[in-house]
């Protein structure tokens, strides 16, 4: 069985209240339960089962009588407004059944033959009353050989639950992710931001870019340039070209209901330029926490703080725009880092790293680009391999749909791409240099996942070696980073001063 076939779940249920009771009553009668709040029909459990178990699982009250053999090792919760990850992890591939509840919304979680332990009993310690959607968490032992969760939740969600073989210092992990049934569009959120300031105009002609609506503004412009020019010889062009337009659609025909439509329809061409949109991806986050120093400094958690530092640098320019691929302590898959830069449009996409290597005398900082034709270095394709773990150790869900549906697309030629990344990369590093020491004088290349958008420059910066005591100093230092900062600020800044987006093809 490949590493694919992990377990899979589940048939969510969500029962009615109202029936709830009359099997409650029944349940009581036969003394099979311990406590109230933790009682659930039969009937309506749903059974998700990993593909890894043995035989179906039969109903809970006839639940095998084998004593509990496993106990959770660590429980823990990574809390994001983008989805809430709950994560069990177990010595063993855990059997487990989930039933969704409303009025007040709840999962159930049952995880059968294990038992209780001073990690799991942690877990409702972790819950933050900032968290996006649980409200409680309680445990309980359901009967001998069935542990029961209870999420209470703040809202309906949309839950998925998949199981991760062991990997890196993990064990098997049973991984609860809560999303919201509306998932948030990055791009939605772009346009509220802009509402914000005088950039509507720019931004409405960025988002209309690929739709068929844009095509039709287009239409309209040039026929009215041609009208214009017809009008100082003196043509008549009236009634080919009316002055008021016909009426454009609301929403563009290929949207699919995915992106919103334009805040205001755009019927005038913009008077501004549109805003250069750099995406900013820290690498890392959630259950993968990077490379760690020796002082126990986390990858995941320097390249978060540079990476806003660096989005306030490029925001204070009157046409840039800077967006994180995550803006907490969480995990993003490679292609959906990917995903997110091309939701976006973005200009650029730059992925913020620290290395880490064997020996400690290691230094100084480097730029890479993607490579379609090998490495550049053994050290680079090293670094590349170890970069692109990262969904190994982060746990993803690689079952999910759009998984195939992006490596399809990240499979297509990045070579036209790759030109302009060693252009910004080589600024990038440059200005790097006034900071810091180079661990090499050129962009290298390698084969790294994150770099794979077909359509943007995409470099990945690794800022210096968290393993070198003296540079997992500088990392953890406000001030320092702050430089890490502005160089790379300063690199891209650079960049499209001599290469304005919208004078490449
Ligand atoms: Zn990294």
């Amino acid at each position: 069985m490949s590493e694919r076939d992990e377990g899979r779940v589940t048939t969510l249920v969500v029962m009615p209240e109202c029936r709830i009771s009359i099997v409650r009553r029944r349940l009581l009668r036969g003394g099979l339960l311990a406590s109230g709040w933790l009682l659930l029909p039969t009937a309506y459990v749903a059974v998700g089962k990993p593909a890894l178990a043995l035989p179906p699982a039969p109903p809970p009250a006839s639940l095998p009588k084998s004593p509990p053999t496993d106990r959770v090792t660590s429980a823990r919760l990574w809390p994001s407004e983008e989805y809430t990850r709950l994560v069990i992890e177990t010595s063993r591939l855990p059997t487990f059944r989930m039933t969704q509840l409303q009025e007040p919304y709840r999962l159930v979680l049952d995880i059968e033959n294990i038992e209780m332990s001073p990690g799991l009993e942690a877990l409702p310690t972790l819950l933050q009353h900032s968290d996006p959607y649980i409200l409680g968490i309680r445990l309980g032992q359901r009967d001998a050989h069935v542990l029961r969760l209870v999420l209470d939740l703040k809202d309906r969600v949309d839950p998925k639950l998949f199981t991760l073989k062991p990997v890196a210092q993990f064990g098997y992990r049973l991984v609860l992710d809560l999303y919201p049934v509306e998932r948030r569009d990055p791009l939605l959120m772009l346009v509220k931001e802009f509402e914000n300031d005088d950039n509507v105009s720019a931004l409405e002609q960025k988002y209309a870019d690929d739709e068929a609506l844009l095509a039709l503004v287009r239409e309209y412009e040039k026929r009215d340039t041609k009208s214009k020019t017809a009008d100082k010889t003196g043509g008549k062009t009236d009634a080919v070209h009316p002055k008021t337009p016909p009426p454009i659609p609301e929403k563009s025909p290929n949207t699919g209901g995915k992106k919103p439509p334009p805040s205001k329809t755009p019927t005038k061409p913009p008077t501004k330029p549109r805003p250069i949109i750099v995406m900013l991806d820290p690498g890392h986050g959630g259950e993968d926490s990077g490379a760690i120093g020796r002082r126990r400094t986390m990858e995941k958690n320097v390249v978060l703080s540079i990476a806003r530092r660096v989005k306030k640098l490029i925001d204070a320019e009157p046409n840039m725009r800077a967006v994180l691929t995550r803006d907490g302590d969480f995990f993003v898959p490679l292609h959906q880092r990917v995903e997110k830069a091309r939701r976006v449009q973005a200009d650029l996409m730059v992925s913020i790293h620290a290395d880490a290597f064997t020996n400690i005398r290691a230094r100084g900082s480097s730029v890479f680009a993607l490579s379609e034709r090998g490495a550049t270095s053994a050290a680079a394709r090293w670094l590349a391999q170890k970069e692109n773990n990262a969904d190994l150790v982060g746990g993803m869900d690689i079952n999910s749909k759009d998984v195939a549906v992006t490596r399809t697309l990240l499979d297509l030629s990045q070579s036209a791409q790759i030109n302009d990344s060693l252009k910004v990369g080589s600024m990038v590093l440059t200005a790097l240099g006034t900071h810091n020491a180079l661990h090499k004088g050129e962009v290298e290349q390698a084969g790294f996942a994150v770099l794979k958008a077909p359509d943007i420059p995409s470099i990945l910066v690794e800022t210096a070696f968290i393993s070198n005591p003296e540079e997992e100093v500088k990392l953890n230092d406000p001030k320092q980073q702050q430089r890490f900062a502005e160089s790379i600020a300063g690199g891209i800044k650079r960049y499209f001063a001599s290469h304005p987006p919208l004078t490449r093809a």
